[in-house]
């Protein structure tokens, strides 16, 4: 396909650069769960968060205040998160992984959905909803044990044998970042040869930084997103089709 411009040839620039960069690492955002059905809740006027304030429900001073209350939400939403199927997004970057092509996979979601594709090297930087702690006694149940605690009595409010509530393992507003993959992700990005950005409009921390931590250590960047972000001027390749099929076209072409 010589001289062809257009979307093939930036799937085949792409590609040329994931040959020639190691590590690859992966940085994925919302957008690539939005074809599993989970909606970006940046996106207004979608699904669940439509009538509510994310960040009034899901912020730790909520949690702190009426966890009976925060429960009574969070429950739907670990209800429509754990019936979730990875999308072929997911699905290609689990691939790149067992070919050998992907170091690792960075994200800010918390849907589970890479573990459910696969992916064996994921750093979580905002957590999941694969379990939720007592942070009073440090004692972690499992999402199975949640789920099936919030089936149970006490207004639906999961709690720990020694009484206190349970929070999710995962950070809500108001609160810090782990600092164990906080400093995994800043690794891997330092790390990278090719930070591939998938689905991430790169506007909160810590992903926001990443990229800039990626090129100051000689790595490139390449982003795979609808949309603009405050990086496309230092990508070496931007694609902004679908990202199942900008993924797919991607592994195909490796
Ligand atoms: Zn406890």
């Amino acid at each position: 396909m010589e001289g062809r411009v257009g979307p093939d040839a930036d799937v085949a620039a792409l590609a040329q650069l994931v040959r020639g960069a190691a590590p690859v690492v992966a940085l994925t955002g919302a957008g690539i769960s939005v074809p599993s059905g989970i909606p970006d809740f940046r996106s207004p006027g979608s699904g669940m968060w439509e009538n509510v304030n994310p960040m009034e429900v899901a912020h730790i001073d909520a949690w702190r205040a009426d966890p009976a209350r925060f429960w009574s939400f969070y429950a739907e939403r670990f209800q429509t998160l754990g019936d979730k199927r990875p999308n072929g997004a997911h699905q290609a970057l689990a691939e790149l992984e067992r070919r050998g092509l992907l170091s690792a996979v960075i994200t800010q979601n918390i849907d589970m959905l890479h573990r459910k594709a696969g992916t064996q090297t994921l750093v979580e930087v905002h957590g999941s909803i694969a379990s939720s702690s007592c942070l009073s006694c440090g004692a972690r149940f499992s999402l199975d044990d949640v789920v099936e605690l919030l089936r149970g009595a006490d207004g639906g409010l999961p709690a720990c044998d020694c009484g206190q509530p349970l929070k999710p393992d995962v950070v809500l507003f108001g609160e810090y970042l782990p600092p164990e993959p906080l400093g995994r992700a800043m690794r891997y990005a330092s790390d990278a040869g090719l930070l591939l950005c998938v689905g991430s409009s790169l506007e909160v921390f810590p992903v926001a930084q990443l990229p800039g931590v990626t090129l100051a250590n000689g790595g490139a960047v390449a982003i795979v997103t609808q949309g603009p972000t405050a990086w496309d001027d230092r990508a070496a390749v931007k694609l902004s089709g679908d990202v199942e099929d900008e993924l797919q076209a991607l592994a195909a072409a490796l």
